[in-house]
């Protein structure tokens, strides 16, 4: 326990980054979109279709080293983007259809919780053994493993090789409150 205490805080934080990106995004298209447009059928419709995309975009699995087989996303980037020219060009034609623009707030909000149970729930920054520093670990039913080089965590395996050398994990900031 005391070796995730000590992981670099930037490691940790590099990935909140995106979700702090996918929620400003996220609020800033809700309070842009009139409270008429919200109530109309299509606008539910357009949400779920396209938090569904978010997810479709998202890769299934993400591979292991010498152990499983990522799985790559079913839509690609020229899809995403026939998808948002078509919904951005349905706006242009019609007022009707703005409900269907204004509905795509959907991608980044799945998107960014998408990315949030990935974090809490499918991935941890643990030390790995082999590389020699903190790394993300991927589970894979009940344990974890490094997604650089595929080795399995192991919580009573001394966590750092180099610890001998002087290697000496940054100090952070949530270290020195407790
Ligand atoms: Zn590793």
């Amino acid at each position: 326990m005391i070796a995730r205490e000590l992981s670099p805080w930037l490691k940790r934080a590099g990935p909140w980054m995106f979700f702090v990106v996918g929620l400003l995004v996220s609020s800033y298209l809700f309070v842009i979109t009139p409270v008429s447009i919200v109530q109309m059928p299509l606008y539910a419709l357009s949400l779920i279709g396209s938090a569904v995309l978010a997810r479709l975009f998202l890769p299934i699995r993400q591979t292991i080293p010498k152990r499983r087989r990522g799985r790559g996303p079913l839509v690609g980037w020229g899809v995403l983007a026939l998808v948002w020219i078509t919904v951005a060009t349905l706006g242009r034609v019609s007022d009707a259809l703005l409900p269907i623009v204004y509905g795509m707030v959907g991608f980044p909000l799945a998107w960014t919780a998408l990315l949030v149970w990935e974090l809490l729930w499918k991935t941890k920054l643990l030390p790995c053994s082999k590389c020699d520093t903190f790394k993300y670990f991927l589970r894979d039913k009940r344990n974890w493993f490094c997604s650089n080089c595929g080795s399995k965590y192991s919580p009573h395996r001394p966590p750092y090789t180099s610890a001998a050398e002087g290697w000496q994990p940054p100090k952070t900031k949530s270290e020195d409150r407790r």
